[in-house]
């Protein structure tokens, strides 16, 4: 399971060479710019590591979900100068894959070029050998440092790990490979997790593949309204997933009392009519409302056990924590989880919005993971084609 990781690299490998890395660009936008920087910043090390041994960087990413084509709104160009201040150094911008060797052989020791949104070409998503081997054409060796995209078997992510060698994970990977490996496979005791978040149907797996391993997992967000439904309760107008409620069933008893519930939620009327919202037992949701966040009761439940544990695993918010006052309850869980890993124990937070919950926060846990699908299919125990790809120790 450990791979090669770009330490491993002798510094002959490394000087003079072109690094083949792929990173995880896939930022969010507002009107054209970039919202936040996370992944960007993430991405630095391993590029400042290569750079500092006279290693010259292609840069290969996907931005979000272009329909088969160029499309001037998932652009990586509009990450090139966020990128360029964070290096302090210019990036080339290359369009052009066939021009491109030519272009990254031109590039000067600890030079930096960055390739187009890989999903540009349409033989990204299906793992193509042929553009993996025009993405092998661009460098020497290959660094994987895209945690986020390594649950895909994608071109620029699988195939082209098996045609240049070294394939190594780079520093990021190889951190969250370390913090979501070690969680799992030797966590301190009490180990507790807590989900939450919109889907069951994403989650389910690894609420399965958890319970063996946890003492404890705390259930909030919608999928609890799951687990209410499961249980005969009234939802009301709460997000449930009906095709679901007979495994969550199944849950509650292979669970038992490790599948811990919440005591009460926040309940309104819809998301618009906040103002009338009221705290009440789980098993007392007035048909017709709906359930928003978890109650104070809750709260206190979750922020006692959360401290008492001495490996936290965190996916999913509470509630809907966009919009408060439904925030609380996520806010809470997060704070009692920065208190946690004060008091010594090891907290990852998984996942794309409670990453983004947590964001400006990073500092107070172990680690924030940068990738929500993979972080999960990881929890899962899932082999994720892109780690696998790589080298190993
Ligand atoms: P993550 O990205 O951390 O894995 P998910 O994508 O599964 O989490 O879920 C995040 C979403 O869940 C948020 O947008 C949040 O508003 C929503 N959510 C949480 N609790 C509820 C709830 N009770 N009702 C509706 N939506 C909820
Ligand atoms: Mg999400």
């Amino acid at each position: 399971m450990s791979k090669r990781g770009l330490r491993d690299l002798p510094p002959a490998a490394l000087d003079g060479k072109r690094a083949v890395v792929r990173v995880d660009f896939n930022v969010p936008l507002k009107n054209g710019d970039v919202a936040d920087d996370a992944r960007i910043r993430a991405s630095v090390p391993t590029i400042n590591y290569l750079r500092e041994r006279g290693a010259r960087v292609v840069l290969l990413s996907h931005l979000g979900r272009p329909a088969g084509g160029p499309d001037p709104k998932y652009s990586l160009r509009q990450v090139l100068r966020p990128l360029e201040r964070l290096l302090g150094a210019p990036v080339e911008f290359m369009t052009d894959l066939a021009a491109g060797p030519s272009i990254t052989r031109r590039l000067p020791r600890g030079g930096v070029a960055l390739l187009e949104n890989t999903r540009f070409w349409p033989g990204e998503e299906r793992n193509d050998p042929a553009l993996a081997q025009s993405f092998a054409a661009l460098g020497d060796f290959y660094v994987n440092d895209a945690f986020g995209s390594a649950h895909r078997a994608h071109a620029s992510t699988e195939a082209v790990a098996h045609l240049l060698r070294p394939a190594v994970a780079g520093l990021l990977l190889q951190t969250e490979l370390r913090y979501l490996g070690e969680a799992l496979a030797n966590p301190e005791r009490p180990f507790v997790s807590v989900l939450g978040g919109a889907k069951i149907s994403g989650k389910i797996d690894v609420i399965q593949s958890l319970l063996p391993r946890v003492d404890e997992i705390l259930i909030g967000g919608a999928m609890a309204c799951t687990f209410f439904a499961a249980r005969g309760w009234e939802v009301g107008t709460s997000l449930v997933e009906r095709d679901r409620i007979e495994m969550a069933k199944g849950l509650l008893v292979t669970g038992g009392k490790k599948l811990v519930l919440p005591r009460g939620a926040v309940v309104a009327p819809s998301l618009d009519r906040a103002a009338e919202c009221r705290e009440v037992p789980s098993d007392q949701i007035p048909a017709g409302w709906a359930v928003f966040d978890i109650d104070g009761a809750t709260q206190q439940d979750f922020r006692a056990r959360i401290v008492a544990a001495r490996t936290v695993v965190w996916n999913g918010p509470m509630g809907v924590f966009e919009k408060p006052p439904f925030d609380a309850g996520t806010r809470a869980v997060a704070e009692a989880l920065a208190d946690a890993k004060k008091k010594g124990a090891v907290v990852v937070v998984g996942g794309g919005d409670s990453a983004a919950a947590v964001a400006g926060h990073e500092d107070q846990f172990s680690h924030v993971s940068t990738g929500g699908g993979a972080s999960l299919e990881f929890l899962e125990g899932k082999t994720l084609p892109g780690v696998a790809a790589l080298e190993d120790a």
